[in-house]
């Protein structure tokens, strides 16, 4: 932008402006840039697109979550989402058109994946759902647990993390920004090496390596224990308290067994088990558990000292599960 500008004879400093509009002014166009030359907004709108991609849905639900369906400017759709939760506005964000990991529960990799998303189409994603909240509230959360796996894709999203960050971008702590991923160690290895340490959120789902190679089957190439040992080393090298995502499906992986292998398996570690009900995607067999199996589940990782948290499932109505939207209104135009 400053070479552009520099070109033009404009001064350096009107980059600054330009991205302080974009990032924490919400401009929708150049024409809102009001401290710039008219005669530069002009020039800008010739040259640059603010939006490659056009909404093709956008639902909401009574609890106030949101949901955009998003068709990308090339090819393929992606979905994304804004949750409303006392005093967070977090934000889900997809990383790829489809997935390749093939997790039997989940919608967003059923017909595979398509591509890799760039940079730029992630953090639209961020920008289309920071304005779709009123002016004196900001998004306090990032989790990039849309459609795709992040660490299939490490480079495009660590490069939109990088703005999405940036005092001069949206300016959020890495803290409240969540990476998550079905386990790949080496993608985990070099993101414990990366400067800025962002939450890692690792998709375990099954206690043991047969049940988890039932529901996720690319672990069946890695395996539970390769992919607690990345999140060992990951935990050394940053400090960060590892999260571990456990989606509970009926008859599958809710049994008091499961709980206990749980235990055993995370005993010791500086992480907090975020227990999920599952969503259930049309057409595919799987249930959320009865309420009671749940507690129980719930209290045999309490009794065994695992710090957990059962997450409240958010966007009923609005098919706010990974990919589900997708698919119902077809994947492209
Ligand atoms: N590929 C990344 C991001 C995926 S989405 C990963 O595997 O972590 C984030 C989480 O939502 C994952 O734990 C995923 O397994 C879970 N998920 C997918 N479909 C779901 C559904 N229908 N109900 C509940 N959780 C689901």
């Amino acid at each position: 932008m400053e070479n552009w500008l520099t070109e033009r004879s404009q001064p350096k400093f009107r980059a600054g402006q330009i991205t302080k509009w974009l990032y924490t002014g919400r401009a929708e166009s150049f024409d809102d840039m009001s401290d710039l030359p008219k005669a530069l907004r002009k020039e800008l709108a010739a040259s640059f697109d603010i939006w490659q991609a056009t909404i093709a849905d956008h639902q909401r639900a009574e609890d106030g979550t949101e949901k955009l369906l998003v068709d990308l400017v090339d090819s393929g759709r992606v979905e994304c989402v804004l949750l409303r939760e006392e005093g967070r506005r977090s934000i889900c964000v997809s990383s790829q058109v489809g997935c390749a990991m093939g997790c039997v529960f989940c919608a967003s990799g059923l017909d595979g994946v398509e591509r890799n998303l760039t940079r730029g189409e992630i953090l639209e994603q961020m920008l289309r759902l920071q304005r779709l909240l009123p002016e004196e509230e900001r998004l306090s959360h990032i989790v990039m647990m849309g459609m795709g796996e992040p660490l299939a894709n490490l480079n495009s999203v660590l490069s939109a993390l990088e703005v999405a960050r940036s005092p001069a971008g949206l300016g959020i702590s890495p803290r409240r920004i969540t990476i998550s991923t079905v386990g790949l160690p080496a993608a985990i290895d070099r993101l414990a090496q990366y400067s800025t340490p962002f939450h890692l959120a690792i998709s375990l789902h099954a206690p043991n390596d047969s049940l988890r190679n039932r529901l996720v089957p690319v672990n069946d190439k890695i395996g539970i224990r390769p992919i607690l040992d990345a999140a060992d080393r990951y935990f050394a090298s940053t400090g960060r308290r590892l999260t571990f995502e456990y989606v509970l499906l009926a008859g599958l992986n809710d049994s008091l067994d499961c709980a206990q292998q749980l235990v055993d398996l995370l005993r010791g570690r500086v992480s907090m088990l975020n227990v999920i009900p599952y969503n259930p995607v049309a057409g595919l067999p799987y249930q959320t558990p009865e309420s009671a199996a749940i507690h129980e589940f719930r209290d045999a990782l309490i009794a065994g000292g695992i710090n957990v948290m059962f997450r409240q499932r958010k966007g009923d109505g609005i098919d706010a599960a990974c990919g589900q939207l997708r698919r119902k209104r077809g994947l492209s135009t």
